[in-house]
C-alpha cells in the first residue's frame, strides 16, 4: 500500500516523501480515507503507531481545499488540535510543519501562559489549559472550528482535563467534523465520543500488535528496597544505548537519578515538575545520548518522541496495564528492536498480572541478572564526560593515600581563610607573621585532626556499607505464583 492510494493529494504526498515515510502505517490506512471523506473518527491507538499523520494528514488536505469562509474575525481557526501536554503538543506542530510544507497553510502552537495569536491562524495545536486560557482574554475566536480533533483522550481523562475539553467543546460549532484518539478507551471516554461524534468510523489498533511485537521483554522479582542495586546491577551488566527508566513518581525519579549519579552512572530525571524549558534541554541531551539513562514519569515521557532507546526498565510497575504498553511504545518507533525490562516487587505482582493479561502472555522472568556484588563493572557502554560532573565511584584508596588527601583537605582551609587578611587593605607584616605563625600551629593540629578524621570516616564507611542495600543471592526471585 502506497500513501498516493490513500486518496491524498500531490502536495501531501510530495510532504510525506520528503519527511521520509513510505508506507502509510495500519491506523493511517485505515483513518485517512474516512477522514478524507469528512467522517467522524473515532480512534483507538497508541503513540507510536502514526496516528498524528493518521489525523494531520487529510485535515490538511480538508482545508487545503477548502475556501474559508469570510469571517470578520480576529483571531479566527479553522482547525483546533486538542492535546494533553506541552511536548506533544509541540511534537504535533512538528509533525504538521513537516507535512503541510506544500499546502500554504498556517499553523501554531499554544502552550506557554502568554501565548497568543497576532492574526487568524488555520490550524491551533493546544492544550485545554492554554486554550481556555486565551479563550477567557478573548485572544482566540472558536466560532469558525471546521474540524476538531482530540489526541490523546485517555490522558486528559487521567489528568483530570475533560470538563475543560467539555467548555472548549460548547464553543465551536455543532457542523465540523470531530476525530478522537485514545489509546485506551475506558467508559468516560466512550461516552464523551457518543456525545460528540456523529456516526463515527471506528477504527481500532491493538495496542499489543506493535509495542510487543520487537520488543524483548523480561521481569526481575525483587524486593522494593533492593531494587536500585539491582537497576545498577542491570545497567552495569547491558549495553544501553538510550535507556528509559519509569517511576512512578517525580520524587521517585528524582531518587532514582540521585542513586544513579552516585554508582557513577550518568542520569537525568524528567517529570511534570520541571519547566517546559528545563525538559526540552533534558530531552535533547538524552537525544543526543548524554547521558544516555532518562528517569521518568508516565507523563513526562508521554511526548517523548526520541528514536533509538534501546531499553525501557520499569522501576516501578504503572497501575494501569495499557501504560506498560505506552512505555514499551517509546522503543518500537520504526520497528527498532528493543529490551523491556521490569522489577517486580511483591506487592506489585498483581499489577504484573494485569499487564500480563493484556498482552495475552507471561513475561519471562530474567535469571541473568546477578547480585550487585558479582558483577565484573566492564560491561557498562563506555560514557563520555557528563556537562556538569558526577560523582565518580574512586578506587579504594591506601591507608597512605587516605592521610595525604585528608591532609591535604585541612590544610587547604587556613590558606583559604588567610586570603581574605592578604588582600584586605588592613594586612600588616606583623599580621602576615601572626598568620604565618598561626599557619604552622594550626598545620601540626590538623595534622593530627586529619588521622582522627580518617580513622573516624573509615569507622563511618563500614557501618554504611553494611547498611548499603545490596540484593542477597536469590533476590532477584524466581516466579511464585
Ligand atoms: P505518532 O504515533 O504519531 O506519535 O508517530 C510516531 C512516529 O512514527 C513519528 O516519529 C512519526 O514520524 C513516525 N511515523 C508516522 N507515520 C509513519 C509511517 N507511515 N512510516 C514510518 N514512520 C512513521
Amino acid at each position: 500500500m502506497k500513501f498516493a492510494q490513500l486518496g491524498l493529494s500531490t502536495p501531501i504526498t510530495r510532504a510525506i516523501a520528503k519527511a521520509g515515510l513510505v508506507t502509510p502505517t495500519p491506523i493511517q490506512v485505515l483513518a485517512i480515507p474516512e477522514a478524507l471523506a469528512g467522517r467522524d473518527v473515532l480512534g483507538a491507538a497508541e503513540t507510536g503507531t502514526g496516528k498524528t499523520a493518521a489525523f494531520a494528514l487529510p485535515l490538511l488536505q480538508r482545508l487545503s481545499k477548502t475556501t474559508p469562509p469570510r469571517h470578520p474575525l480576529l483571531h479566527r481557526v479553522r482547525a483546533l488540535i486538542i492535546t494533553p501536554t506541552r511536548e506533544l503538543a509541540l511534537q504535533i506542530g512538528q509533525q504538521f510543519t513537516s507535512l503541510g510544507r506544500y499546502c500554504g497553510l498556517t499553523h501554531a502552537t499554544l502552550v506557554t501562559p502568554g501565548d497568543r495569536l497576532l492574526r487568524s491562524i488555520d490550524i491551533l495545536i493546544a492544550t485545554p489549559e492554554r486554550l481556555l486560557d486565551l479563550h477567557q482574554h478573548g485572544g482566540v475566536d472558536l466560532r469558525a472550528v471546521e474540524i476538531l480533533v482530540i489526541d490523546e483522550a485517555d490522558r486528559l481523562l487521567d489528568m483530570n482535563r475533560l470538563p475543560d475539553v467539555q467548555r472548549i467543546i460548547s464553543q465551536l460549532p455543532l457542523d465540523r467534523q470531530t476525530m478522537l484518539y485514545s489509546a485506551t478507551l475506558p467508559a468516560a471516554i466512550n461516552s464523551l465520543a457518543d456525545v460528540i461524534l456523529r456516526e463515527p468510523a471506528r477504527i481500532r489498533i491493538p495496542p499489543t500488535q506493535k509495542a510487543t511485537d520487537a520488543v524483548r521483554q523480561s521481569v526481575s522479582f525483587v524486593s522494593r528496597p533492593q531494587k536500585t542495586s539491582l537497576l545498577v546491577a542491570w545497567l552495569n551488566q547491558h549495553h544501553v544505548d538510550r535507556a528509559i527508566v519509569f517511576t512512578r513518581t517525580k520524587h521517585g525519579a528524582d531518587r532514582v537519578v540521585r542513586q544513579l549519579l552516585t554508582c557513577g552512572i550518568r542520569a537525568e530525571a524528567i517529570h511534570g515538575e520541571k519547566t517546559l524549558a528545563a525538559r526540552q534541554e533534558t530531552l535533547a541531551r538524552f537525544k543526543a545520548a548524554h547521558p544516555p539513562i532518562l528517569v521518568a514519569t508516565d507523563l513526562a515521557a508521554r511526548g517523548i518522541d526520541v528514536d533509538h532507546v534501546s531499553h525501557v526498565l520499569n522501576y516501578d510497575l504503572p497501575l494501569e496495564p495499557e501504560t506498560y504498553i505506552h512505555r514499551v511504545g517509546r522503543m518500537a518507533k520504526a520497528g527498532a528492536k528493543g529490551m523491556a525490562v521490569t522489577f517486580c516487587d511483591d506487592s506489585e505482582r498483581p499489577l504484573l498480572k494485569s499487564i500480563e493479561k493484556l498482552l495475552r502472555r507471561e513475561i519471562p522472568v530474567d535469571s541473568a541478572t546477578q547480585p550487585l556484588d558479582q558483577l565484573p563493572r566492564t560491561k557498562l557502554a563506555p560514557l563520555e564526560p557528563a556537562p556538569t560532573p558526577a560523582p565518580q565511584r574512586k578506587p579504594r584508596p591506601s591507608q597512605a593515600a587516605k592521610e595525604a588527601a585528608a591532609a591535604e583537605v585541612v590544610t587547604r582551609k587556613p590558606v583559604s581563610r588567610a586570603k581574605p587578611v592578604s588582600s584586605s587593605h588592613r594586612t600588616s607584616s606583623k599580621a602576615i607573621e601572626a598568620t604565618g605563625k598561626t599557619k604552622a600551629t594550626e598545620r601540626s593540629r590538623t595534622k593530627t585532626q586529619a588521622k582522627a578524621k580518617v580513622e573516624t570516616r573509615s569507622k563511618r564507611n563500614t557501618a554504611s556499607s553494611k547498611k548499603t542495600p545490596v540484593p542477597a543471592r536469590g533476590a532477584v526471585a524466581s516466579r511464585r505464583r
